[in-house]
């Protein structure tokens, strides 16, 4: 595996092929065959698995997926590696890129139309793993889990305070939305580190893979999920006011006097801040609020 990610294999593919890469894209591709082979090994993929990747690149990570999986689906917006992929590629016939917007990309609709019927009606469950572009790391997150695509799991490189942020707990500083988001919809953990070092161009900073594994449910069930998040991120709008004056600051239409009516009602002192709620604080007032509102 990985015999496409040493520095001298990268460089000289791009050079000879006048390949420039872009930050504006978030282009800085794997030279690292170890890092690839930990990525792999974190996924858990097996020659039953469907795979899917957002961001080839040029095809690092997406060929050692190939030598694991069934069938692995890339998703590059980048028509200009179009030429490097068919190359770096050829030898995989069950690896397929599709020139196109992640962030538009229906993957079940994606996995279904490859799948040659094997997946049935049903999409079957499949496993994405990609070295993300930074600049849209959390919009491709959530269009990934907002949407309820059948993953199995995401295995992702993202920045890492983001990787931070996604795992973080209760009561931590980086708890936030994106925390109360993603696991919402996921088991998170840090997986493992990543040195700048393992990158061609070398990045400004500092990565870390998470395993994301999608739940089956959700960990507390809530009566009204758009109005649950619209709690959250009031909460964690202004981290520094209590959470009665951060929930009578936002954009629910509810006076202070309410506030206090639900947080008592639900025995959640108004004089908190949101950072220290967990998940299931959160429902209990998401859902008590239709009784005011
Ligand atoms: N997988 C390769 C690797 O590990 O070496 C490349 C990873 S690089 C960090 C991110 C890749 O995502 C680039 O190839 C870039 O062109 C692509 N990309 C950026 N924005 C994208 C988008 N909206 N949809 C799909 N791919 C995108």
């Amino acid at each position: 595996m990985g015999e496409l990610s040493s520095p001298a294999k990268v460089k000289e593919i791009l050079s000879r092929h006048n390949f420039h890469t872009k930050k504006s894209l978030g282009q800085n591709f794997l030279i690292d065959g170890n890092i690839i082979n930990k990525i792999i090994n974190t996924a858990e993929i097996t020659e039953q698995d469907m795979a899917v990747e957002i961001g080839p690149g040029i095809g690092v990570l997406t060929s050692s997926i190939a030598q694991k999986a069934q069938k692995v689906l890339a998703v590059e917006i980048d028509n200009k590696l179009r030429p490097v992929l068919a190359e770096t590629l050829e030898p995989y016939n069950n690896a397929k890129v599709v020139f196109a917007d992640a962030m538009d990309t229906n993957f079940d609709q994606l996995v279904y139309d490859n799948s040659g019927g094997k997946f049935g009606a049903d999409v079957g469950k499949y496993k994405l793993v990609a070295n993300l572009p930074y600049y849209i790391t959390t919009p491709i997150i959530m269009h990934l889990l907002t949407n309820k695509f059948n993953l199995h799991s995401l295995v992702v490189m993202v920045q890492k305070e983001v990787g931070m942020r996604m795992a973080a707990s209760p009561g931590t500083k980086v708890y936030g939305s994106l925390s109360v988001a993603v696991q919402y919809y996921t088991e998170a953990e840090v997986a493992f580190k990543v040195p700048k070092t393992v990158f061609y161009p070398k990045p400004d900073v500092d990565s870390v893979i998470v395993r994301l594994k999608v739940r089956d449910k959700p960990p507390v069930q809530v009566s009204d999920e758009e109005l649950y998040f619209k709690v959250v991120r009031a909460a964690f709008n202004q981290r520094r006011k209590t959470l009665l004056n951060a929930l009578s600051g936002s954009n629910i239409a509810l006076d202070k006097e309410q506030w206090i009516n639900i947080l008592q009602s639900v025995n959640i002192d108004p004089k908190r801040r949101g950072e220290t709620l967990d998940l299931k604080e959160f429902a209990l007032i998401a859902d008590n609020i239709n009784k005011y509102y």
